[in-house]
């Protein structure tokens, strides 16, 4: 009983401007018991982010030289940038005991579901329409970036099927009511996933 207990990973993935930061952040206010994984990226920094609590932001060189060197558990490149989830932190984190949260592309969570026993949760906009205003109104990309991750929204939708929960973010409560709800749910399995 008082073996001590490794925390779970999930693993959350939604087409760019759906809500999954928004909903990944207000998981992690209210759970003190998960922390979020802070991914390495060659994408030039948004005006609000910062190193370290966002992401990790190298340059395409020293990308490069970690994926070489193995350091990656998962990469990909999205929007003709690379994203990926160093081992050696995600390890760090979950020795801490605590939840990690992974916010990363369906390409990443392919290749992690190969690798490591975590829970999938796939967030989905209401549809394409509210998508396109949402990424609009954050003001964060040109009108061409816009269209690229509309139409990559496409994409990901097709791979739903390879996640154990979907979640669909109409209003902010309703869809965070149902995450926390999954969050609570998988403390309380019997057999939890371990590793
Ligand atoms: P993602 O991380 O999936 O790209 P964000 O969390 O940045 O998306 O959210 C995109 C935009 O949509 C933000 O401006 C956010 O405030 C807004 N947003 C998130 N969820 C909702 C919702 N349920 N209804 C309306 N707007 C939302
Ligand atoms: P953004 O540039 O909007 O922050 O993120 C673009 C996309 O990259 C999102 O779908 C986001 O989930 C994904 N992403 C962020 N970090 C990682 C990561 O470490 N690995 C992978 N595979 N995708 C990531």
């Amino acid at each position: 009983m008082n073996k001590k207990k490794r925390g779970l990973v999930f693993v959350l993935s939604a087409p760019a401007g759906t809500g999954k930061t928004t909903l990944a952040r207000m998981l992690a206010k209210e759970f003190p018991s998960l922390v979020l994984s802070v991914s390495s990226t060659t994408r030039p920094s948004r005006s609000f982010e910062q190193e370290g609590r966002d992401y990790h932001f190298l340059s395409r060189e020293e990308f490069e030289k970690q994926i070489l060197a193995g350091e990656f558990l998962e990469y990909a490149e999205v929007f003709g940038n690379y994203y990926g989830t160093s081992k050696k932190s995600l390890e760090k984190m979950r020795s801490s005991g605590k939840h990690v949260l992974l916010v990363i592309d369906t390409q990443g969570a392919l290749q992690l579901k190969e690798r490591i026993d975590a829970v999938y949760i796939f967030i989905a906009p209401p549809n394409f329409q509210e998508l396109q205003r949402r990424l609009e109104a954050r003001e964060s990309e040109s009108g061409e970036e816009i269209q690229k991750r509309l139409s990559w929204a496409h994409q990901e939708m097709a791979e739903i099927d390879q996640y154990d929960y979907l979640i669909v973010n109409d209003t902010l409560d309703n869809a965070y009511a149902v995450l926390r709800s999954i969050l609570i749910a998988e403390e309380h399995r019997v057999y939890a996933k371990t590793h």
